[in-house]
């Protein structure tokens, strides 16, 4: 009878906690009527960004990059990326006129994470230290034009008010970041400031995000390339639109007739997006709730944690992991999306990287094998949500570029660049991102578009941006 009974509760225990799984998957659920809807919503809005200031929750940033890289561009280039838990900084020698890149080299530096929440000067002074480290170790493959000063790309991966291409104020922080006494502030004059304490003598001749970077490297390997989507720590896009059809912007007709718009994608939100009870709870106790809200359900740094918040829930209601709830698994954060994306690619028998995983992680000692499937199911769940509708908001632009059916430029090749470490790192995520993106395509049309991983492009994509906006050049 005491058998009988304890299986009785272990049945039921399983039960509930599928039920949860069961209930997560239903709201999750991405179908293609669905994500048509969250496309045709991201097109209104950016229509809405685009007419006027604070139209819309997408921001639709205007870049001042009006000019893609030719190619042509020529010289020593420096660029500084910071955007994540990481910065890069590199220098290029380009080589002009069907030069290409001549050399190239980078440094990362990871930032320590009380920089990312303490004071705006000692973040860029860290940041300034670091540059100027790395500028002193210029080799002999690197060559300056002789009495000029070293120019610099900044990709400044988080919401900027550009008031040129050399200069905008800071929005609000993503990502992780807080701190305060930069928000409003302009980017460019505080990294200067921090330069000029370092006795670094560089100007900053373009100020980029990353997916505007990404798009001007990208452009520069491949004529092709229209768009850009970042899908990291972080999510945005930035694409080119013709000048014309930005309402708000007043000032002169660039001479191209194009104007690259930084979308900020990631505080899309709309009454479509599937979001769960998981989604609230996180949003509420993020750094900056309310905000970013198609980030928090679409990029790396949130998808752990949406799946730490599930099992946490199947603990505490299902006793998921036995009769006490493990402790680490109340903590937020603690299950990175790397980790997640490990677990989802556990192709083994018995499912030994799960339950490595939840062992290092969460000190959780024995799992059996049927709740490592479990688990595994719930990654694919919030893994699957999170790419399909990254490929609703691709197709909402282009949706908004008129290139989602078939029309006049008919055979013509569009190319997306994209990159992220949640593209690079998480194959399933982005073989669904991928698979979905074509699927809402149709086969004819989605011959013709184009998803490219731009590695790191970011970065030479700013430092590219730096040589065409140089001060040494005329006009
Ligand atoms: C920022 C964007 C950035 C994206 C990807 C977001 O949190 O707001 O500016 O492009 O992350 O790095
Ligand atoms: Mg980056």
């Amino acid at each position: 009878a005491v058998v009988g009974r304890r299986f009785v509760r272990k049945w039921r225990r399983r039960a509930k906690a599928l039920a949860i799984v069961k209930e997560v998957e239903e709201k999750c659920a991405t179908p293609i009527a669905k994500l048509r809807q969250v496309a045709d919503a991201m097109t209104v809005e950016m229509h809405a960004g685009l007419a006027s200031e604070g139209g819309s929750k997408l921001k639709m940033l205007i870049t001042y990059v009006d000019n893609l890289p030719t190619g042509d561009e020529e010289g020593l280039f420096y660029a500084l990326d910071l955007g994540g838990t990481n910065f890069r900084v590199l220098r290029v020698q380009l080589g002009g006129k069907g030069g290409g890149i001549v050399s190239q080299e980078f440094t990362e530096v990871s930032i320590p994470p009380k920089l990312m929440v303490g004071s705006s000067s000692a973040l860029f002074e860290y940041i300034a230290s670091k540059l100027a480290k790395f500028v002193a170790e210029e080799g002999p493959d690197f060559q300056i034009h002789p009495g000029r000063q070293r120019e610099l790309g900044f990709t400044f991966s988080f919401p900027v008010m550009q008031t040129s291409i050399d200069s905008g104020n800071l929005i609000k922080w993503t990502k992780g970041f807080s701190i305060d006494d930069t928000v409003g502030k302009d980017i460019v004059a505080e990294l200067t400031k921090a330069m000029e304490k370092q006795g670094l003598d560089m100007r900053v001749t373009a100020l980029v995000n990353d997916t505007v970077g990404t798009l001007a490297g990208g452009r520069y390997t491949d004529k092709d390339v229209i768009a850009a989507v970042i899908l990291g720590t972080g999510t945005n896009a930035a694409y080119v639109e013709r000048a014309q059809a930005i309402p708000k912007w007043h000032g002169l007709l660039p001479k191209s007739g194009e104007m690259v718009i930084n979308m900020e994608w990631g505080n899309f939100r709309s009454s479509h997006l599937p979001l769960t009870e998981f989604d609230h709870a996180l949003d509420m106790e993020s750094l900056n709730p309310g905000e970013q809200v198609y980030e928090k359900i679409i990029s790396g740094m949130y998808l752990g944690d949406i799946v730490r918040r599930v099992l946490c829930k199947m603990a505490e209601e299902a006793s998921f992991f036995g009769d006490t709830v493990p402790p680490k698994l109340k903590v937020p954060f603690t299950l990175r999306t790397p980790d997640m994306s490990a677990m989802h690619h556990d192709t083994s028998a018995d499912l030994s990287v799960v339950g490595n995983k939840l062992k290092t992680i969460f000190e959780i000692q024995d799992s059996s094998l049927e709740s490592r499937k479990v688990v595994i199911e719930l990654c694919n769940i919030i893994a699957t949500r999170g790419a399909r509708l990254a490929a609703a908001g691709m197709l909402g632009i282009l949706k908004k570029l008129g290139k989602d059916t078939l029309n006049d430029s008919e055979g013509q090749r569009f190319v997306i660049a994209m990159d992220g470490g949640l593209y690079e790192h998480y194959d399933a995520y982005s073989k669904c991102l991928e698979d979905t993106v074509a699927e809402l395509l149709g086969e004819v049309v989605s011959q013709n578009i184009v998803i490219q991983h731009s590695m790191d492009g970011s970065g030479i994509g700013a430092a590219l941006l730096a040589a065409s906006h140089s001060q040494y050049l005329e006009g």
